[in-house]
């Protein structure tokens, strides 16, 4: 897909063309899923599950999908009422599940964002295991995967990302990121015109200055160009491992 293609279109159908794009490429949806949304309340989940179900015709494929929002015992924040109404308007079928995430925590240890995302994902893959559903879609961007990246490299000293597609070995299922290829800016401008960017989150253990700081600096070394974003997600599978250093 052309650079000018992305700069004139309008936010909903950038959305729509790069989600498809991946879907196709990576056969990210295929005939008979039953796909569980994990949806917050913000903007990126609401414009996944605006994307799948606005693709069922273009991708000539039937599946069916579902939403689920895990609702915690420390934030009421999500705008669940916009959610409800646009799921519904979508013709996706919603689930509200409630985890006593701080309840969980053992003496003496404090809540963080790394245990609540960890309790949701083991929730989110039992219940997608106890109804039936093959894959999970997940509402990374292009922007959450190549900051995990660099996050990733210089903090940890491992080459890895977020999976475009994985399949667990443990379980009978997948995780899917069909935004994978589009910046944030591209799903804050079409979650604008959808009427839902004002559902963001306010979680008060969300706040991840590494994250913030690591944006800082790809936005200055890529310019903040979105070719250039794309070029490193391509590169994140470009299967040149002769190419790097050798293991001891
Ligand atoms: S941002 Fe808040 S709700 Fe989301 S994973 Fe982190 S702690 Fe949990």
């Amino acid at each position: 897909m052309s650079n000018r293609f992305i700069r004139r279109a309008e936010p909903c159908e950038i959305v729509r063309k790069l989600a498809a794009k991946l879907i196709m490429e990576r056969k990210l949806v295929e005939e008979g899923d039953n796909i569980l949304i994990a949806v917050s309340g913000g903007k990126d989940s609401t414009m996944l599950a605006w994307v799948l179900s606005a693709l069922r015709p273009a991708l000539k494929v039937q599946y069916s999908l579902a939403a689920l929002h895990i609702s915690s015992d420390f934030c009421s924040c999500c705008k669940k009422s916009i959610l409800l109404q646009k799921l519904n308007e979508w013709d996706v079928p919603f689930k509200d599940l409630s985890v006593p995430i701080i309840g969980r925590l053992k003496p003496g240890r404090k809540m963080n964002c790394y245990w609540c995302s960890t309790q949701r994902r083991t929730e989110l893959l039992k219940y997608a295991g106890e109804n039936n559903f093959n894959k999970i879609a997940l509402g990374h961007h292009l922007d959450d995967i190549i900051e995990t990246f660099f996050m990733n490299m210089t903090g940890k000293g491992v080459l890895s990302a977020m999976p475009v597609l994985l399949q667990y070995r443990k379980y009978p299922v997948s995780l899917i990121r069909p935004l994978a290829l589009i910046e944030e800016r591209e799903i804050i401008a079409s979650a604008d015109k959808m009427g839902v960017l004002k559902a963001a989150c306010t979680c008060p253990y969300g706040v991840n200055s590494g994250r913030r700081d690591m944006r800082g600096k790809i936005a200055a070394f890529t310019g903040n160009s979105g070719a250039v974003k794309r070029r490193i997600f391509a590169s994140l599978s470009s299967g040149e491992k002769d190419l790097l250093i050798e293991r001891e």
